[in-house]
């Protein structure tokens, strides 16, 4: 049995991550999501909130389990028996960050690997980020997220 393990911030989720899931689920047996609670990285969305949009967003995938890290990603996939960490590419942009956390999960974990999928070109400028920026200004959102995301993005909006 094949399993990955995708970890990521998910502040929100978005096509773009889904896109990754999705194309994850068929190369793997079983796909572990973790979804990071960094309490030193300021986030729009809590730990629990990214956690549960990332649950209702996936859960038709049946080989896909989603929960919430609480240590580091190697150490999550030795618990799991994870053989790949899975990461998404979008531009070039993205490639110095993946580069350098690539080799450091393998200075620490030789035996755990990372395998790249390159996004979908209709996704390739899309970041959680710009999802953020984007709605903060009063921005349509619902291109570039699940309608469960873009009600939760409104809730928050509106409660500021
Ligand atoms: P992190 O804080 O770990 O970078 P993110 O939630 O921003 O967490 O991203 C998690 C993974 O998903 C990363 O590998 C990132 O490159 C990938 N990713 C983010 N957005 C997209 C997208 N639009 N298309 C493909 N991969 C993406």
């Amino acid at each position: 049995m094949k399993i990955g393990f995708y970890p990521g911030s998910f502040d929100p989720i978005t096509f773009g991550h889904l896109d990754i899931v999705e194309r994850g689920a068929k190369l793997f047996d079983k796909l572990y999501v973790a979804v990071s609670a960094n309490p030193n990285k300021t986030t729009m969305f809590s730990a629990k909130e990214r956690l549960d949009l990332v649950k209702e967003v996936v859960k038709d995938i049946k080989n896909v389990e989603v929960f919430q890290a609480t240590k580091l990603t190697v150490e999550h996939c030795r618990d799991l028996h994870a053989t790949h960490i899975l990461r998404g590419l979008r531009a070039v942009t993205d490639y110095d960050y993946e580069f350098q956390l690539t080799n450091f999960n393998r200075q620490i974990a030789s035996d755990i690997d990372t395998v790249f999928l390159m996004t979908e070109g209709k996704y390739s400028y899309l970041s959680s980020s710009s999802v953020r920026e984007l709605a903060l200004f009063g921005g349509d959102v619902s291109p570039f997220v699940p309608e469960s995301v873009k009600i939760a993005i409104d809730k928050k909006i509106a409660n500021r």
